[in-house]
């Protein structure tokens, strides 16, 4: 078999992260990184994440035992409670099950997995164009077919809502639609509330099936219920649906994988029964792929999300994250304008959560790379948190000088 495997070709983010590497300028800006930076464009551990990792080390009773197989119960069902609400009546119902997963995307395979087995009708999923680029290999790989969704405008660089509308409304009955809770990657555009409802309404008279995915809660805007908004009010609007919770950008966990997914079922008398009898289908799946999940995120997350005094230091945490993001996007914003760079910068300000659609054409990105050691992805994506006060007049006048060409 060895002489049939062709090279695979290399993941586009991870090329441009060694190319940024291996660049000598000391100009150099990483707008490509899918992680927080701090004003001096370093990774940042959560202070309140420090505390529970010295708790943890001062712990006589932890050992290094395999968590069950849905993983740590303090954590799943603290991580429940954050996302749908602790007085949500899915929780008092008993309606939703929830394991433990590899961050995010192992939350995203292992709903991806579970639909592909056990859904009658194996549907088509529909991802938003554009979408984390890690959708379409993900659902790929357990062979459920994909259609896309229109997301983006490109000339008011919002969202096309009514283009999302159309496709909702025409696709097949009962079809899985994968939706963003917040900061939409890789556009930062996220529908309005009442475009939420009105969304809700046509997947409610379509029979669809939402599958959310949330990697960015009270990282986005700061605020922990306001970014899980849209996914409490399909809850409380009794949808059948599933939710992929990454920990990743929101605790600073990156790689300690940490991650839930959650199946909520439809409320009604069988609601229960029917909930723990996926509970116990989806342990065999997670049997097959991991055996069991990493332990060490769960506890710190687990102890942060369960201490009401620990909470609140993460909350301001939060807040430090967002908030320094927001202060980027107002000062590219105002930069660009007091420059009278050609167009509208006003997206900027209005896209939400790590990052922006900024506009700039392939082209465009590449003289950025070659000509001022500035790298960010080809469709133009920039991360908003590779952006701080020594390098944001740089970076203004690099775009400057490529929109002008
Ligand atoms: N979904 C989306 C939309 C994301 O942006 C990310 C993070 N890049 C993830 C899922 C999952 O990431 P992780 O596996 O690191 O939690």
């Amino acid at each position: 078999t060895a002489a049939t495997v062709a090279a695979a070709p290399e993941d586009p983010l991870f090329g441009l992260m060694k190319a940024y590497r291996e660049d000598p300028s000391d100009k150099k800006v990483d707008l490509g990184i899918g992680a927080y930076r701090d004003n001096n464009a370093k990774p940042w551990i959560l202070p309140v994440v420090k505390k529970a990792d010295n708790a943890i080390h001062n712990d006589p009773n932890l050992n290094h035992e395999y968590l069950s197989i849905g993983g740590l119960a303090d954590f799943t069902s603290a991580a429940q409670k954050l996302i749908v609400g602790a007085d949500s009546a899915a929780i008092k119902d008993k309606r939703i099950c929830s394991l433990q997963t590899i961050s995010g995307t192992g939350a995203v395979h292992l709903g991806g997995l579970f639909l592909s087995k056990f859904h009658p009708q194996k549907p088509t999923i529909y991802l938003s164009n554009p979408t984390w680029a890690n959708h379409n290999q993900i659902f790929t790989n357990v062979n459920l077919p994909i259609a896309k969704y229109p997301y983006f405008h490109a000339s008011t660089k919002g969202l096309d809502f009514e283009g999302m509308m159309q496709t909702l409304t025409t696709a097949p009955e009962g079809s899985i639609i994968l939706l963003h809770a917040c900061a939409h990657n890789p556009t930062g555009v996220d529908p309005t509330q009442d475009q939420w409802k009105q969304i809700a309404a046509v997947m409610r008279a379509r029979s669809h099936f939402p599958f959310f995915d949330t990697a960015y809660q009270g990282f986005a805007s700061g605020d922990l219920a306001r970014d899980a908004w849209a996914i409490r009010y399909f809850v409380e609007q009794g949808f059948e649906l599933c939710v992929a919770q990454s920990f990743a950008k929101n605790f600073g966990l990156y790689g300690e994988r940490t991650g839930a997914f959650h199946f909520v079922s439809a409320p009604g008398p069988d609601a229960a029964a029917s909930s723990a009898n996926i509970a116990s289908q989806l342990a065999i799946l997670q049997r097959s792929e991991i055996s069991n999940p990493p332990a060490y995120g769960a506890r710190i997350a687990s102890r942060v999300l369960n201490d009401p005094v620990l909470f609140a230091e993460w909350e301001d945490d939060l807040r430090t994250m967002s908030g320094r993001i927001l202060e980027m996007r107002a000062g590219l914003r105002e930069r660009l304008e007091k420059r009278g760079t050609p167009g509208d910068w006003s997206h900027i300000t209005s896209q939400i959560g790590m990052f922006s659609f900024t506009g700039l054409t392939e082209a465009q990105v590449l003289t950025l790379r070659e000509k001022w050691h500035v790298y960010m992805t080809k469709n133009g994506r920039i991360s908003m948190a590779g952006l701080n006060t020594h390098n944001i007049d740089y970076f203004a006048e690099a775009v400057d000088s490529v929109v002008r060409g």
